[in-house]
């Protein structure tokens, strides 16, 4: 079976481009060029440098000892954690940022959440000395105030989005109607691995180069370049699809997606998209989503800002239902407990969303000998305040 995307953009039943007419034509463009563009030498050359000097890159594969030690198999940590900016999302608006200037946009905009994307994309801008507007929706903007406030100290421009539940499908309905309306000059930087086709492809591939890197390192630490598993929690899917690129075709790797449980599956409080989705359009493309029988999609939630998404991008639907992925959801309170594990085993403080994929080995059993790679998606500075109530640590 093929994993990756076809020519329609297509993974399985899954992808596409679901957009409105006046989308067509920007939609379009990016489709005919991203992969000439990104195959070109010299746009190669500029992302392999910025990552490395600017990035930081190659991110260390870390051998978690006593985390080993506790579990009983061998666990290394991918520290997409040390990454500028705390977190692997600069890896993809690195690339898309050197698009934009490749396409002759010199105006860019996005959505955010919580508020991480818009600063990993305010932080491109600056660096590139584009022009950048960040919507994002009223209620979001009072609940990440420090995001907010890094995004204007970076030069960005944002913008509130006044309507509906002024949250992040807001912001995005925002954003594509500031593309419709600024179709020459405006490039439009999605966060994950959603959105119309080529999207999820592009991004994937701009992620790609944290299993690149995993081969790499895993040769020279084990003698092999594929591990027996690789981990990643999935908010939409983009530190997921960066692990799993490589190896998506090497079936002697077990491909573990690891989503919110919330409060529990069925409490009506999660994001556990593969549990609880149906097929349904989301953002431009066809893929798993939380909704209601008469196709609303549901509030979803979690207590990590990053895996609050009601639907997951199409690769990973797709990995989903041909069984080539195994999902596991973890609840808020076995991440939570797994974060601070983390901390006080290998001194290591990471991102909530990064919890939820290091809770598995709770009830997840590995072998003795089995090599597991789990990706550590970001650090846990921005989740201090969450950390700190969760835990009454002051
Ligand atoms: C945004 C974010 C995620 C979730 O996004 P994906 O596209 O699913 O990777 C996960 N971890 C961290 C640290 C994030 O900031």
């Amino acid at each position: 079976m093929n994993y990756n995307v076809n020519e329609k953009g297509y993974y399985g039943d899954f992808g596409g481009a679901y957009i409105p007419e006046m989308l067509y034509p920007n939609v379009e463009e990016l489709r005919q060029n991203y992969i000439k563009v990104m195959q070109e030498p010299d746009f190669q050359k500029e992302f392999k440098e910025l990552l490395k000097e600017y990035v930081g890159r190659p991110t260390p594969l870390y051998y978690a000892k006593r985390f080993s030690e506790k579990y009983g198999t061998k666990v290394y940590l991918k520290r997409e954690d040390l990454c500028h900016t705390g977190a692997h999302k600069v890896n993809n608006t690195i690339g898309q940022i050197l698009m934009a200037k490749r396409l002759g946009k010199n105006r860019i905009i996005a959505e955010t959440g919580a508020g991480q994307h818009g600063v990993a994309t305010a932080t491109v801008c600056a660096l590139m000395g584009l022009e950048c507007i960040v919507y994002m929706g009223a209620i979001d903007i009072k609940r990440q105030a420090p995001n907010v406030a890094r995004m204007k100290m970076l030069g960005a421009t944002v913008v509130s989005a006044e309507s509906g539940s002024k949250t992040l499908k807001d912001a995005t309905n925002e954003a594509i109607r500031d593309w419709i309306n600024n179709p020459t000059d405006t490039h439009y930087i999605i966060g994950s691995v959603v959105g119309p086709h080529p999207y999820p492809d592009m991004v994937a591939r701009f992620q790609s180069v944290i299993s690149e890197e995993v081969k790499k390192q895993l040769l020279e630490k084990e003698g092999r370049e594929n591990p027996d598993y690789v981990v990643a929690c999935v908010g939409g899917g983009s530190n997921a699809a960066g692990i799993f690129y490589h190896y998506l075709d090497k079936p002697e790797v077990g491909i573990i997606a690891v989503e919110a449980a919330g409060k529990g599956i069925h409490s009506g409080e999660s994001a556990a998209t593969s549990a609880l989705g149906k097929e349904g359009i989301i953002h431009g493309s066809k893929t798993l989503l939380m909704q209601t029988d008469d196709g609303q999609i549901t509030e979803p939630y979690s207590i990590s800002a990053g895996l609050d998404y009601p639907g997951v991008g199409p690769m990973h639907a797709h990995l989903f239902r041909s069984g080539r992925g195994e999902f596991i959801s973890v609840t808020d309170a076995d991440a939570m407990q797994a974060g601070l594990d983390l901390c006080k085993l290998e001194g290591i403080i990471p991102a909530i969303e990064s919890s939820h994929a290091l809770a598995i080995f709770e009830d997840r059993k590995f072998r003795k000998d089995d090599v597991v790679v789990v990706n550590l998606s970001g650090r846990g500075d921005k989740d201090l305040n969450t950390y700190i109530e969760y835990f009454k640590l002051a």
